[in-house]
């Protein structure tokens, strides 16, 4: 098969410019190493979004989904689990490579976010034997909560907007190391007209329990806390993997994201980007930044491919 346009991930910057590419009747196909829906899914499905705009608040799974259903209704092709390796030239067109096949394309838009990401671990005791067992990186749907005892660890917005979410249905604590939050002034405010209980500077020792989670071991200055605790969510940050980026013949900044021009261009003739891969000064990385982006990248790709007599 061939296609006017490749998109590599389908978060939402990929999403938006599979729908500008068929909005511009250009054949369009995304690939995704993961699941569809990028760190709305894979990160925070539960968390609300307040600031993409026609939305007051939207979760991040809802909006996922219906980026989703917008690029499937207008004939966008979407492959999940496959991720792309390679990007090589061919006879006047591209490559694509993942292990399950090679694309032909007459150009490229690598929208892959963060590459491949992980959340962080705590390191600590029983944190790998109690995972998917009490221990978990993602908070579960509110139903799941109900009549839990959680306890989340973390001090950023992302932490904090998750406890919120939790303290709605259910008993909820926040231990941070710190002694105070590194979030947003809206969010520590309310938190604090919550009924969310904080144990600051306080670090983990260990979880514990034999099949599933019953406690968590705290130190608070050299004085040890035994909390009792059904669910234990952490939320301490991401670690992300760029590795395939480097492969693909594309400069980089020193913080190895792709360094593009005002119309989104790479390097690479035909290889546009979009999205959070993409570093330039003043860049903020929201939906909103990728999903503009995937609009310029698209009408860059269009000119590319379709040469029209305005462009
Ligand atoms: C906890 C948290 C909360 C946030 N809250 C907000 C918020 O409230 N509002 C807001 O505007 N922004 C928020 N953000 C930021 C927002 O999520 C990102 O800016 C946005 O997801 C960037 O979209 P993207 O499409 O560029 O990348 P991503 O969402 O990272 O999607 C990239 C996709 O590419 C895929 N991929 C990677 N490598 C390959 C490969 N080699 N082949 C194929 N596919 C690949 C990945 O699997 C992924 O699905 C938040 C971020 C975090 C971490």
């Amino acid at each position: 098969m061939h296609y006017d346009v490749v998109i590599i991930g389908a978060g939402p910057g990929g999403l938006t410019a599979g729908i500008y590419a068929k909005s511009k009747m250009m054949n369009a196909l995304i690939i995704e190493a993961g699941r569809v829906g990028g760190q709305l899914t894979s990160l925070y499905p539960e968390k609300g979004i307040h600031n993409y705009p026609g939305f007051e608040t939207i979760q991040a799974r809802k909006l996922s989904d219906r980026l989703y259903a917008q690029a499937e209704s207008m004939g966008c092709d979407i492959r999940e689990n496959e991720r792309v390796t390679e990007i090589n030239d061919g006879k006047e067109e591209l490559l694509i490579v993942t292990k399950k096949e090679t694309y032909h394309t007459k150009s490229v838009i690598i929208a892959i976010g963060m590459g491949s990401f992980h959340p962080k671990k705590m390191e600590c005791p029983g944190e790998e034997k109690l995972t998917d067992k009490g221990v978990t990186y993602i908070l579960p749907v509110k139903e799941e909560l109900v009549g839990q005892k959680v306890v989340m660890f973390g001090g950023g917005n992302s932490a904090i907007e998750m406890a919120l979410i939790a303290d709605t249905v259910t008993d909820t604590t926040i231990v941070h190391r710190k002694p105070e939050f590194r979030a947003d002034e809206a969010n520590v405010d309310s938190l604090k007209h919550s009924n969310i209980k904080t144990i600051m500077s306080a670090n983990v020792v260990s979880f514990n329990g034999e099949d599933s989670l019953k406690s968590v071991t705290l130190d608070q200055g050299g004085r040890k806390l035994d909390v009792p605790v059904d669910l234990a969510v952490i939320n301490i940050g991401i670690n992300s993997d760029l590795t395939d980026l480097k492969n693909w013949g594309i400069d980089l900044t020193a913080e190895g994201l792709v360094k593009v021009d005002f119309d989104m261009r790479t390097n690479r003739g035909g290889i546009f980007a979009c999205g959070d891969v993409v570093d330039y000064p003043g860049k903020y990385k929201q939906i909103i930044t990728a999903c503009g982006e995937a609009a310029t990248a698209v009408v860059s790709s269009y000119k590319f491919v379709k040469k029209p007599y305005w462009a």
